[in-house]
């Protein structure tokens, strides 16, 4: 009678063994189900039968007896990290998948996979010295091994901050330039994101908002939400009341509230969450304004379906379409002259400039429309994001 005949194919360890049936007998390791079938072949089979050492396997090489020594490689990457949980992952050479494999052949429904075993006795390890709690789903740090080249890679998880911000200026925008030219004003990305570069000892930074307002647009009254990701941090745990007041320094600018620490997947809700707005519109008119004949226009736009066609200054960037948009309500505040001053109440999305200034059409309809002659926007704020509201 021939036993465990592909285990004797190859020169392998008890360990190595053992993990053909790695999921047989829950309460022992892997060694010790080794040491059963050892005797198990011994006795039925051959005679004093020893499995090889572990230096000598062909499969393991004795990596399990020098766990020590990748704990260490662990040990000197992570040093200047600060992190609570971890994962391990690790690649082994083509060779060693191939002849486990071979070993495991026709017992795969029991066995397990060396860097499976490789993963877990090493992440125990880790966890045992460090007190670091060993986490599958989104660690902070992902420890990379690749035994073949005997090299370590840390994956590093970005850094969130929540928070919302508000803009005061005219002229910055909310990412950053592309091609910066050197007297371009610094974006709320770069207002936002190196401090956190100099808290955080992070990389580089990337902000998430939700949705923009143009570059000439301020963003006042509740402010904008938005995900500053820190890139490959070495500090996770900054002060945010500190952090806030450094952003905050620049308050001519902008100004950030309600930090909160957050993780990747509040980046993706806030970049589907879709709000109605108010704006606050600054229109001029070429003639003075007939306050009547305002009045009455805008009365016509409350709840008011319009059509836009993507306007010709995003053309570039945006797929030309024709969206259907609801004006909520168009207040009048003040008339001066040929000023005036309009309260907008409209669905996310409106493009309110072309709402106003018609686009030449591509915007139908338009208040330029209604009024009967040409306005335009000279100054815009988004003074309320109705958030929570429907
Ligand atoms: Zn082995």
């Amino acid at each position: 009678m021939v036993i465990f005949q592909n285990l004797l194919s190859h020169r392998i360890c008890v360990r190595c063994a053992g993990r053909v049936y790695a999921r047989v007998g829950s309460d022992l390791d892997n060694s010790t189900r080794g040491l059963i079938i050892e005797f198990l072949i011994s006795v039925l089979d051959k005679p004093g039968f020893r499995f090889e050492s572990e230096d000598n396997c062909e499969i393991c090489g004795g990596i399990f007896r020098n766990l020590d020594r990748y704990f260490n490689m662990a040990s000197d990457l992570t040093q200047d990290y600060e992190y609570d949980t971890f994962l391990v992952g690790s690649t082994f050479d083509d060779k060693t998948v191939a002849l486990e494999s071979s070993v495991q052949k026709g017992a795969e429904a029991h066995s397990e996979s060396i860097k499976k075993e490789f993963n877990r006795e090493l992440g125990k390890l880790i966890s045992s010295r460090t007190g670091k709690e060993f986490e599958k789903n989104d660690p902070d740090i992902a420890l990379q091994f690749n035994l073949k080249y005997d090299s370590l890679k840390l994956q590093i998880k970005s850094l969130y901050i929540y928070g919302v911000y508000r803009k005061f200026r005219r002229d910055t925008p909310q990412t950053r330039w592309i091609h910066k030219e050197y007297n371009q004003s610094k974006s709320l990305e770069e207002l936002i994101g190196e401090p956190l570069i100099i808290f955080s000892n992070a990389t580089d930074f990337r902000l998430h908002g939700a949705g923009r307002e143009d570059v000439d647009v301020r963003m006042l009254g509740n402010g904008r939400e938005f995900v500053i990701e820190g890139m490959n941090p070495k500090v996770r745990k900054i002060d945010l009341e500190e952090y806030k007041q450094e952003v905050n320094r620049n308050s001519d600018i902008l100004e950030i509230l309600n930090l909160e620490f957050t993780d990747k997947k509040a980046v993706k809700s806030l970049k589907e969450s879709s709000y109605t707005k108010t704006y606050l519109a600054r229109i001029s008119s070429i003639e003075t304004i007939d306050a009547v004949k305002l009045h009455t226009s805008l009365d016509k736009f409350t709840g008011k379906v319009i059509y836009q066609r993507t306007p010709l200054r995003v053309s570039g960037r945006r797929s030309d379409l024709v969206r259907a948009r609801t004006v909520e309500e168009v207040r009048v505040l003040e008339i001066n002259g040929k000023q005036a001053s309009l309260e907008i109440r409209a669905q996310a999305g409106t493009y309110i400039k072309e709402l106003v200034n018609g686009d030449e059409g591509r915007t139908s309809p338009s208040i330029s429309e209604i009024y009967g002659a040409p306005l335009k926007v000279e100054e815009l704020d988004v003074i309320k994001i109705h958030r929570g509201e429907k």
